[in-house]
């Protein structure tokens, strides 16, 4: 995948890009970034890429002109394209709509500043708008690199563990469980002896009811999109967790007997 980022401000994404897994990504070839700078695109001998409203107000808006012309140098014309401008008045952003944007073979991310951009670019040139939470931040590129972050690591290979995507939080609508490493107790807190017992039907169990009891306590609401299999029911039945969760099933999922 190509992720195409258009922004004034290219300097703000080498040290992200440089680290980690996205890093690892870049060189193995599993994602490529291009940068672009609108400003490259101004049309005047300043370089403006914004201006005053029209109708007044507070303010700067960017212009439609640098705007569009980036987008055309910048898009890959043999790829399946989604032009995404981010804005706090887009959809809210989370692990679903990062997993429908893996479909894609380019990601434009055009990243707003001031008080956003003209909205007949809006209107002519974007896909859709991605908000990546209800508050407002000084422009675009911190939120392009939270989809872009979020989507790389869902394609495949980018990932060292080939699972680790599909067992994190929000992958399935459950959070994730605790997590433990060595030494085995720390400052007079032991691990949970379970999960040195080797038996793995027993840790997965044991996983399951803690995931399903953390995303109770902290995220009920994402319960609704939860699909249990019989034996995780069974399972969530007997530590009497079942009535707690089944509430927030959809009829489909219910089993036939009752609980
Ligand atoms: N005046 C705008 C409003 O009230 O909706 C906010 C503009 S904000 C200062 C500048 C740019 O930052 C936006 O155009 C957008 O690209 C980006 N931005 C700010 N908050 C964001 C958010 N929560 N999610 C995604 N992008 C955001």
């Amino acid at each position: 995948m190509r992720f195409s980022i258009l922004t004034i401000f290219p300097d703000f994404f080498a040290s992200p890009l440089g680290e980690g897994i996205v890093r690892r990504a870049l060189g193995s070839g599993k994602i490529e970034v291009d940068i672009r700078n609108i400003r490259d695109h101004a049309l005047d001998k300043h370089h403006m890429t914004d201006d005053r409203p029209f109708g007044g107000g507070e303010g700067m808006v960017m212009k439609p002109e640098p705007l569009a012309a980036c987008l055309r140098a910048a898009a890959k014309e043999d790829a399946t394209r989604r032009v995404i401008l981010l804005s706090p008045k887009g959809e809210r952003f989370n692990q679903r709509v990062a997993e429908r944007l893996t479909a894609y073979g380019q990601l434009l991310l055009i990243c707003g500043r001031y008080e956003g951009v003209d909205e007949r670019f809006r209107r002519l040139y974007v896909d859709e708008e991605l908000s990546i939470g209800d508050y407002i931040l000084t422009g675009g590129e911190l939120a392009a690199l939270v989809v872009m972050d979020a989507v790389c690591r869902l394609l495949p290979g980018v990932l060292g563990c080939g699972d680790s995507a599909t067992n994190d939080s929000f992958s399935r609508g459950l959070l994730k469980h605790a997590q433990f490493t060595r030494p085995r107790v720390f400052e007079g807190l032991a691990v949970p002896e379970i999960l040195l017992s080797g038996d793995h039907a027993a840790i997965a169990r044991y996983r399951l009811v803690e995931s399903v009891r953390l995303t109770l306590e902290r995220r009920p609401d994402l319960l609704a999109d939860v699909r249990f299999t019989p034996d995780e029911v069974k399972i969530l039945r007997r530590e009497g967790l079942y009535g707690r969760v089944k509430t927030t099933l959809v009829p489909a999922e219910e089993p036939n007997h009752a609980d």
